[in-house]
């Protein structure tokens, strides 16, 4: 998705509404963190060099209070976890570790100065940048920026993308389908994959296999910032979709791709905008939206490097495919994530087989056969 830029509009959201968006400004540590020497552990701030031995215990400090008095030579001072460190003092003693007699506190080990307390400034500098623009603000960031104190952060606009399913025999969802019809469910999985990569989903009406029907719907999806096509690419005689985008003036980067399910996807611009045309497969759809589609958006969105979500497990079975094309085919990965069992299907329409499958097995088109235990890629979507 190298052709694709970032939209570069930005708007404020409050930081309740900001889980999921992309970030648009670099934010910079308003103080250093911890802001000051800060206990790990709650027991008792010594002089390393004191131990091991009997302290006399001149005080405590708990978070939210500072100890006024500096730590000499033979003092502890009771700490908790958050508390500042008093001055004079160079590291924690787990409570753990110790034992009270009276105004004593005995300690029988050892600690090295700097144990068990975070430097002031260690975690993040002041003025030094703790979040950058082009990521994905998830729940980390929210701390972070709650941390500095920002109730509304800066953010790109979400891009607007335009879904047209086609096809003489999809009917929507709300309609009875007649025996040879098909309800269209790409347009609905299409619209929560767009969502879920960060975009605005608008849902057009569908397109028929014919001429005007596909131009005209067509030209209302190029007013959004991306147009997906679900249907109409393969080599059927009825397969319009990229003969209507050549007449707009298209350039293809690919109309054709190395994979199963989902070889027939172009990807393409008319003037500014992006389109793609899926293959309508339910499971080609799916599979190359998550491929494509999802990086495009990401990129428009403003994110600068789209991930695939890619791992490896361990096969439960001996697996063979047939090489040439790399395949996504449905497949379980089991709790842990360590082992992953082809599911069986029946091909690029199943997406039954899909919704009873909670991953994708990657099999590389240079590889013909894996053994039971063997490491095989997948992808998590
Ligand atoms: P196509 O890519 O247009 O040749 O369609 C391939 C297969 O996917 C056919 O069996 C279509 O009926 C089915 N299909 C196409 N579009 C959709 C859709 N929007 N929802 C569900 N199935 C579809
Ligand atoms: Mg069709």
């Amino acid at each position: 998705m190298r052709e694709v830029r970032s939209l570069n509009a930005t708007e404020q959201v409050s930081l309740c509404d900001a889980a999921g968006r992309v970030i648009a400004e670099d934010v910079a540590a308003d103080r250093d963190y911890p802001p000051f020497d800060r206990s790990a552990r709650d027991g008792f701030a010594i002089r390393a060099a004191d131990l091991p031995g009997a302290l006399r215990v001149i005080g405590e400090v708990r978070a939210g209070a500072m100890f006024d008095r500096a730590v000499a030579a033979g003092e502890a001072v009771e700490i908790m976890t958050g508390a500042p460190m008093p001055r004079g003092a160079d590291a924690v003693v787990m409570v753990e570790h110790t034992r009270r007699e009276g105004d004593r506190v005995i300690i029988e080990r050892s600690v090295q100065a700097g144990d068990n307390f975070t430097p002031r400034g260690a975690e993040a500098e002041r003025g030094k940048a703790i979040l950058r623009a082009g990521s994905r603000i998830g729940f980390a960031q929210i701390a972070v920026l709650a941390m500095t104190g920002r109730e509304r952060v800066t953010v790109y606009r979400r891009p607007r993308v335009a879904i047209l399913s086609t096809g003489d025999e999809i009917v929507d969802l709300r309609e009875q389908p007649r025996e040879f019809e098909i309800r269209n469910s790409n347009a609905w999985s299409i619209a929560a994959q767009a969502r879920s990569a960060g975009a605005i989903a608008e849902m057009l009406p569908i397109a028929r296999d014919h001429h005007e029907s596909t131009r005209e719907l067509i030209a209302r999806g190029f007013e959004a910032d991306l147009l997906v096509i679900s249907g109409g690419v393969s080599a059927g005689k009825y397969d319009i979709v990229e003969r209507v985008l050549a007449e707009f003036g298209a350039q293809f980067f690919f109309d054709r791709v190395l994979i199963q399910p989902g070889q027939p996807a172009v990807f393409g611009r008319v003037r500014e905008k992006f389109f793609f045309g899926l293959p309508g497969n339910p499971v080609s759809t799916l599979v190359t939206f998550e491929l494509f589609a999802r990086a495009a958006i990401e990129k428009l969105s403003g994110i600068e490097e789209p991930a695939l979500p890619l791992t490896r497990a361990k096969l439960s079975r001996d697996f063979r495919h047939k090489t040439g094309l790399t395949r996504f085919l449905p497949a379980r990965l089991s709790a842990e994530g360590s082992t992953i069992a082809p599911e069986p299907w029946q091909g690029s329409g199943d997406i039954s087989a899909v919704a009873r499958s909670n991953a994708f097995l990657v099999a590389d088109s240079d590889r013909e056969s894996w053994s039971a235990g063997e490491d095989i890629r997948v992808l998590i979507p």
